[in-house]
């Protein structure tokens, strides 16, 4: 019998032996690197998956209060983004990652979910 759980597809009981402290649907990081020169971060996810997310795209995407209200304005939020760089990602407890923008802008925390969903899955 194999000690590694590698994949666990299609079960409802997350099984470990801490309950509660991991996110339901496996959106969990265990690794997080923002890879300056292609302006991309990397999230890999702790069921083997990764996501590979555009700064531009992650800035577009910001869904604090002020940004909601913009695309609400429709004023062209992912236009300006393009050229934003993300400068800092923090983890933010068990909810998801703050990240922090070229443009000034650090207030969005983006749920893991959020950005598992975001991101094109890479098994
Ligand atoms: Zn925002």
């Amino acid at each position: 019998m194999s000690a590694h759980s590698v994949r666990r597809v299609h079960s409802g009981h997350p099984g470990g032996s801490d309950p509660g402290a991991t996110p339901a649907h496996g959106a969990f990081p265990v690794a997080i690197t923002n890879h300056g020169a292609s302006a991309t971060l990397e999230i890999r996810w702790a069921d083997g998956g990764s996501s590979l997310l555009a700064h531009g795209l992650l800035r577009a995407s910001c869904r604090c209060a002020a940004c909601v209200a913009l695309r609400r304005a429709h004023r062209p939020v992912a236009e300006a983004a393009a050229a934003i760089r993300l400068t800092h990602a923090e983890p933010v407890g068990q909810q998801g990652l703050n990240l922090v923008f070229s443009d000034g802008h650090g207030r969005g925390i983006f749920p893991w979910a959020y950005l598992r969903e975001l991101g094109v899955a890479q098994p």
